[in-house]
């Protein structure tokens, strides 16, 4: 009897030290067992996920009813993120795992399979929202790599489509509260419909010939093309390292030649090239756009998918000369009713 009440503690005692170490120390405690929930505290689904916009898309359908934990902290590259050993530990725990996949988180993928636990699940949403034919190479992903550019959700119609993923996968591994993730995505889908209908009333204020993007972070393929956007060039090399100052003249050249009004650069990928190129070309410098994590800290209103999108077009749309103010239509608080017990890694 003493000998299994010590095994059960020492698990339970090893349980807090994985997490602990998992969430970095800063993690918000795990709610209490959520109101109305059918299935129970016991019963709910855990989902690990990777970086932030995808944690808070699963967050948004999840609602109250899953336990949930993104392993890539924020304000590191993922694409060069390696997790450490404690991620297995989650790992091995989770029913479902939803990454991005289109190569974006490798070291994961392959933990994730050789953690995963029998029933359990990788859900990789990238590859099942757009086809081989539909990948886009360009300047930091050529496509003599092999590898396409990864970022679809800051194209909030793929994101939407995410969302619809992992409403039907929770949905699939969860019956019970089916109809919670399916009204989440109803209202997801909702604030998506009045974001998109928001960019496509403030992208045609801007003047046609300031209708073009140069950013140091390779991420906004998807949207222009949506959207009527160019990327005229990504400074980020394939290997994210930095760029050559052969390839810096280049750039600093094509900006003067072409007439480029900013360049964007983003917290999460600070560089010293981006301010020369800015002042030797002329072009306004905006360091403030957010990529593969969200702005500001969890708990912060903007702190979300929604947020992300509205804070990075109020910073893109000025100072490419338009009018940003129809985001202001769009909300971008969580979609559920609650406290979620979404854990970011800070
Ligand atoms: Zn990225």
């Amino acid at each position: 009897m003493s000998v299994l009440r010590s095994s059960v503690l020492i698990c339970a005692v090893l349980n807090v030290v994985l997490l602990s170490s998992a969430c970095g120390g800063q993690s918000p405690e795990p709610q209490g067992a959520p109101t109305g929930n059918a299935g129970g505290e016991t019963a709910r689904l855990r989902v690990v996920t990777t970086v932030s916009p995808i944690t808070s898309i699963v967050e948004n359908i999840g609602g109250t009813r899953i336990s949930l934990e993104g392993v890539v902290p924020e304000g590191v590259n993922s694409h060069t993120f390696e997790p450490a050993p404690s991620v297995a530990a989650l790992i091995s725990q989770a029913d479902l795992i939803f990454l991005n996949g289109l190569f974006l988180e490798e070291p994961t993928l392959e933990m994730a399979r050789a953690n995963l636990k029998s029933g359990g699940m990788i859900v990789r949403l990238g590859g099942q929202t757009i086809t081989r034919e539909e990948w886009k190479f360009d300047f930091s992903f050529p496509e003599a790599d092999g590898q396409p550019n990864p970022h679809l959700w800051p194209d909030p119609i793929l994101a939407l489509r995410y969302a619809e993923l992992v409403r039907d996968h929770l949905a699939a591994s969860d019956p019970d509260n089916a109809e919670h993730y399916s009204t989440n995505y109803d209202a997801f889908a909702a604030r998506i419909a009045t974001l998109d209908a928001a960019i496509r009333t403030a992208i045609p204020t801007i003047p046609v010939e300031n209708r073009r993007l140069l950013t140091y972070h390779d991420s906004w393929a998807y949207f222009a093309d949506r959207y009527g956007l160019t990327v005229v060039g990504a400074i980020q090399p394939s290997d994210f390292s930095e760029p050559s100052a052969k390839e810096v003249a280049d750039l600093i050249r094509q900006i003067r030649t072409e007439g480029i009004p900013a360049v964007f650069g983003s917290a999460v990928f600070p560089s010293d090239v981006m301010q020369t190129i800015a002042a030797e070309s002329g072009a306004a410098y905006v360091d403030e756009l957010s990529d593969d994590d969200l702005p500001g800290l969890p708990g912060d209103p903007y702190h979300s998918y929604l947020g992300l999108a509205v804070t990075n077009l109020r910073v893109m749309i000025p100072a490419l000369g338009g009018d940003a103010s129809a985001l202001d239509q769009v909300d971008v608080s969580p979609v559920f009713d609650g406290v979620s017990d979404a854990v970011y890694v800070q």
